[in-house]
């Protein structure tokens, strides 16, 4: 059995723990933190003064409305311990991502009377995996959907406009004679003069359409919602921005144009596949046709 002095040692120990910690009083109103370490005032910011006798809840500011704080109540509710995550803000404002272990600790006539609770900073790891999330469905050059995130997209697309019945327009494009443009000016200046068009495309677009980068210097958009007259009129719109579009170089401007492919959903797509084949096909005859057009499928 732990004596009287070895508790009042452990609880020395926790204020010298560089891991930030806090004291519940949870049978008083509104449970006010009763103690916090020294190393929960150097990472919050907080002083002590600051923090004794608030609910914690002061840590979420005014972003009340999470999942973790409703997880924290039931928990408590049921006097069990949780590990919780939690978006919280330092004293001045700065976000981090609190995985919050607590556990109940029941006074001699076994009630719940305080909970333990100890801070986890998990910030850089959830910035890492989001990052991840990130790279795995965008262009990292030009920051465009990769053409796995844009398949997936179709797909859905597809088969939501299929039950309902609506137009939707797929969009295939390929840069005219690029590799001129590397051969010219450098790999560099491609890259550049990719990272323009793209931004083009964006800029082109509706917001509920989507562009991708769907290989070296080619693109592809979908248009939900759209017929296939209007869907044409949007593809010769971004054909003429691209070709009016200029990218500073050494000795002069750099001029591109595109070629355009434009297929329209039939009943018979089922798939990312058939829609988008036909738009290759179609980008293919604006090539043959002589580049810089736009050919329907
Ligand atoms: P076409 O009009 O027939 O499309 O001619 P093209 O020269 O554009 O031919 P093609 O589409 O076959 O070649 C694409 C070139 O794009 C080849 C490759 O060097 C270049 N390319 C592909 N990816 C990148 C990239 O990420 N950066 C740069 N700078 N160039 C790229
Ligand atoms: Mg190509
Ligand atoms: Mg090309």
């Amino acid at each position: 059995m732990a004596s009287a002095r070895s508790f009042h040692l452990f609880g020395r120990a926790a204020d010298a723990s560089t891991v930030p910690m806090l004291l519940v009083d949870v049978l008083r109103h509104d449970h006010p933190i009763i103690h916090c370490n020294a190393a929960f005032c150097s990472f919050t910011g907080y002083a002590e003064a600051e923090v004794l006798g608030r609910n914690c809840r002061f840590l979420q500011g005014e972003d009340l409305d999470q999942p973790g704080s409703r997880q924290l109540s039931e928990a408590v509710a049921q006097g069990r311990a949780a590990r919780i995550m939690l978006r919280n803000y330092k004293r001045d404002g700065t976000l981090f991502y609190n995985e919050l272990n607590i556990a109940p600790l029941a006074g001699d006539d076994g009630r719940v009377s305080h909970y333990f609770g100890v801070l986890r900073d998990v910030s850089e790891q959830i910035a890492i995996e989001e990052q991840l999330r990130e790279l795995a469905s965008t262009d990292p050059l030009t920051g465009l959907l990769n053409r796995r995130r844009f398949e997936g997209l179709v797909n859905q697309e597809i088969l939501r406009s299929t039950r309902y019945a609506r137009p939707m327009v797929a969009l295939m494009f390929d840069l005219d004679h690029f590799k001129r443009v590397n051969d010219n000016h450098g790999h560099a200046c491609g890259d550049t003069v990719l990272v323009g068009f793209a931004a083009c495309l964006s800029r082109g677009l509706r917001v509920h359409d989507i562009c991708a980068r769907v290989g070296g210097e080619e693109f592809a958009a979908m248009l939900p919602e759209t017929p296939i007259a209007s869907g044409l009129e949007v593809a010769e719109r971004l054909r003429r921005s691209v070709e009016a579009m200029r990218t500073p170089a050494e000795g002069g401007e750099i001029a591109i144009t595109t070629s355009v492919g434009i297929t329209q959903l039939t009943p018979w797509d089922d798939s990312y596949t058939s829609m988008i084949e036909r738009a290759d096909a179609a980008l293919y005859a604006s090539k043959q046709r002589g580049r810089n057009r736009v050919t329907v499928a």
